[in-house]
C-alpha cells in the first residue's frame, strides 16, 4: 500500500456526489481540488436566481438528514450544521379522491388502505436495515476478496433481522405487494407506482422491492427543507471541502482525462491546462466520462447493465403569490387517476416556505414542479428548428398548468413569472447527455454500476452509480469512493483530522 503523503485528486464536477467525496477526502488530508464547468456548484441540487426568486433546479426535497442519515452523519463529520427547517407533512399526495398527507406516522396512510397494514410493517423493518447498513460504507457492488468479506460480516452481524431481505432481494415491488394481497387495488398501485417513480424512477411492476422498501420510507422518515434552498448543501459541502484545505473552481470545466497506458496522470480543463493528478474522480454519467477519456467504448455494456437512465425532466419555475397556496404542504404530488405517469400526468410541486424570505419577494413564493418525461422527442423537436422546439414547450407548460390549476383554481391569474428547463436544458446545464437527470431506474440490485473503472485510479460518483439517485443516494455512493481511495492509496499522513483533533 502506497502511504506516500499529499495524494492529489482532481474531481471532475462539483455536484453533492462529487463534493461530498471531495470533502471527505480533503479532511482526510490529500490534496483535492474540483473542476465545475458551471457558474456555481449543486448541479442537479443546485439553487439559481431569477428576477428576485431563488429557484430549486431539480432537487427540492431534504431527504437523508433524519439522525444518523447519511446527510446527518455527513454533516458531523465534516462540521457542518446543514440550514435546515422541519417540514411536519414531508409531501401531500393528491389524485382524484385519493388526498394523503404524507409523513412520520402512517396513520392517514392506513386510514385510507386499512388492508395494507402488515405491509408497511415489513417494510419500516426492511428499510431500517437497509438504512443502517448503507449507515456505514456498503461495499456493493462488490469489487474483490476484501468486499465479499465486509459483506458476509455484515449479513452475520444482521443475522436474523436480515432475513426479510433475502425474501425481497429476487423480488419486484409489485410481487411483493401480491404477497400482501394489495396488487389489485388500483388506487393504492396508482399510489405507491407514483411513490416508485419520483424515487426510484420506475413504477411497482419494475422495481426491485429493496429499492422500493427505502423509497417508501422517506416520507416517514422525516423530510427537511434547507434555509435559502436545496443549494445550500453543496455550498455547505464546498465550504467545508476549502476549510480542510482543497480548492472548487467553478465555471472551469474539464475538457479531458488523459491516460499512460491504464492510469489516469492529468487532466485537462477547458481553458487547456494540464493538471497532474494521481487520482481522478468523475462526478459525471459514464458515457460523459468516456467522452473525456477520448474512449467511448471505454465502458462496455455489460458494466453496470440494470443501470441506464432512462428519464428527463420538464421543469416550470414559477413565481406565485402566496394566497394561491394557503392551507397547502410546501411539497405537493398531483397525480391524474388514470394513463401512465409522467409526460405532465403527473407533478412534483414545491413551493419555497412562507417563512424563508430569501426564496421569493413579498408576497410571492418560488415554485418548482417538475414531470418526467422521455428525452427524444424533445430532441427532435430541437433538431427540426425553433419553432418545433417552442412548441412542444407551450404544449408541456399547458399541459402542467392545467393539472396544476385542478389543484390551484386561479393559478394561471396570480403567476407572475413562469419559464421552463426541457431536457435539452438539462443537457446544457448538467453536461449529461439527453438531460438523463435522476439516476437510473432501480429494478435489480443485481448488474447495477459501482464506482470502479478499468482504471486503477479513476473513479465514478454520483447517481448513475450504486446506490443511485437522491441526495442520501450519492453521499452513500461518495463514502464508497472514499473507503475505495483510500484502501488502495492509504491515508496520507498525518491527516488533517487528526492534526485538528488533536489540537
Ligand atoms: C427534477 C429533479 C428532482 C429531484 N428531486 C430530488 C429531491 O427532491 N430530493 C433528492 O434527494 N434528490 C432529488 N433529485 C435527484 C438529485 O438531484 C440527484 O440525484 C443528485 O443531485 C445528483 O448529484 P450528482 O452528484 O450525481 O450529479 P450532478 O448534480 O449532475 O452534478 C454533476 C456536476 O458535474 C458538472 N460537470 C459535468 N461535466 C463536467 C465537466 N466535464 N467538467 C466540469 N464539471 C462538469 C455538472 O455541471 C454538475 O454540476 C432530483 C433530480 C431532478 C432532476
Amino acid at each position: 500500500m502506497n502511504t506516500e503523503s499529499h495524494k492529489r485528486i482532481v474531481i471532475v464536477g462539483a455536484g453533492v456526489g462529487g463534493l461530498a467525496t471531495g470533502a471527505l477526502l480533503a479532511r482526510r488530508g490529500f490534496d483535492v481540488t474540483v473542476f465545475e464547468r458551471q457558474g456555481t456548484t449543486g448541479g442537479c441540487a443546485s439553487t439559481f436566481m431569477r428576477e428576485g426568486y431563488r429557484f430549486d433546479a431539480g432537487a427540492t426535497v431534504g431527504c437523508g438528514f433524519q439522525k444518523k442519515g447519511p446527510l446527518d452523519l455527513l454533516g458531523v463529520e465534516l462540521g457542518i450544521r446543514w440550514p435546515l427547517m422541519n417540514c411536519p407533512v414531508a409531501w401531500q399526495y393528491v389524485s382524484a379522491d385519493v388526498d394523503l398527507e404524507l409523513s412520520a406516522a402512517k396513520q392517514r396512510i392506513l386510514e385510507r388502505f386499512p388492508s395494507s397494514r402488515l405491509f408497511w410493517e415489513e417494510q419500516e423493518r426492511v428499510a431500517s436495515l437497509l438504512w443502517r447498513l448503507s449507515g456505514d460504507v456498503l461495499p456493493w457492488p462488490p469489487a474483490g476478496p476484501g468486499d465479499y468479506r465486509s459483506l458476509i460480516g455484515k449479513a452475520f452481524s444482521a443475522r436474523a433481522a436480515a432475513l426479510p431481505l433475502f425474501r425481497l432481494m429476487n423480488a419486484s415491488a409489485l410481487r411483493w405487494l401480491s404477497f400482501h394481497g394489495l396488487d389489485s387495488d388500483p388506487a393504492f398501485l396508482r399510489f405507491i407506482d407514483a411513490q416508485l417513480l419520483i424515487s426510484v424512477q420506475t413504477t411497482a411492476e419494475h422495481a426491485s422491492a429493496l429499492n422500493a422498501a427505502i423509497a417508501l420510507d422517506l416520507p416517514a422518515r422525516g423530510t427537511h427543507r434547507l434555509t435559502g434552498g436545496i443549494g445550500r448543501v453543496a455550498g455547505e459541502l464546498a465550504r467545508s471541502l476549502q476549510q480542510y484545505g482543497g480548492r472548487v473552481f467553478c465555471g472551469r470545466g474539464v475538457s479531458a482525462i488523459r491516460l499512460e497506458g491504464k492510469r489516469v496522470h492529468s487532466v485537462v480543463t477547458d481553458d487547456g491546462e494540464t493538471i497532474a493528478a494521481d487520482i481522478v474522480v468523475a462526478n459525471v454519467m459514464p458515457e460523459a466520462l468516456g467522452a473525456l477519456l477520448g474512449k467511448q467504448s471505454f465502458f462496455s455494456p455489460k458494466a453496470g447493465k440494470a443501470s441506464r437512465a432512462e428519464w428527463s425532466a420538464f421543469v416550470l419555475y414559477l413565481g406565485v403569490a402566496e394566497n394561491i397556496f394557503s392551507g397547502a404542504a410546501d411539497h405537493m404530488q398531483i397525480v391524474e387517476p388514470e394513463g401512465a405517469l409522467g409526460e405532465g400526468r403527473s407533478l412534483f410541486l414545491s413551493v419555497s416556505p412562507s417563512d424563508d424570505s430569501l426564496r421569493a419577494p413579498e408576497g410571492y413564493r418560488a415554485v418548482t414542479v417538475s414531470t418526467h418525461t422521455r428525452p427524444g422527442p424533445w430532441f427532435e423537436a430541437h433538431e427540426q428548428g425553433v419553432e418545433a422546439y417552442a412548441a412542444l414547450r407551450e404544449d408541456y407548460t399547458r399541459r402542467v398548468m392545467l393539472l396544476l390549476s385542478s389543484r390551484f383554481p386561479g393559478i394561471r391569474r396570480n403567476t407572475a413569472l413562469l419559464f421552463a428547463a426541457t431536457p435539452v436544458t438539462w443537457e446544457r446545464y448538467t453536461g449529461r447527455s439527453h438531460g438523463f437527470v435522476g439516476g437510473y431506474p432501480q429494478t435489480s440490485i443485481f448488474g447495477v454500476r459501482g464506482p470502479q473503472t478499468p482504471c486503477g485510479n479513476l473513479f465514478l460518483v454520483g447517481d448513475s452509480v450504486f446506490p443511485g439517485q437522491s441526495l442520501p443516494g450519492v453521499v452513500t455512493g461518495a463514502r464508497r469512493v472514499v473507503d475505495l481511495v483510500r484502501r488502495k492509496f492509504g491515508d496520507p499522513v498525518p491527516t488533517f483530522a487528526d492534526t485538528t483533533r488533536d489540537g
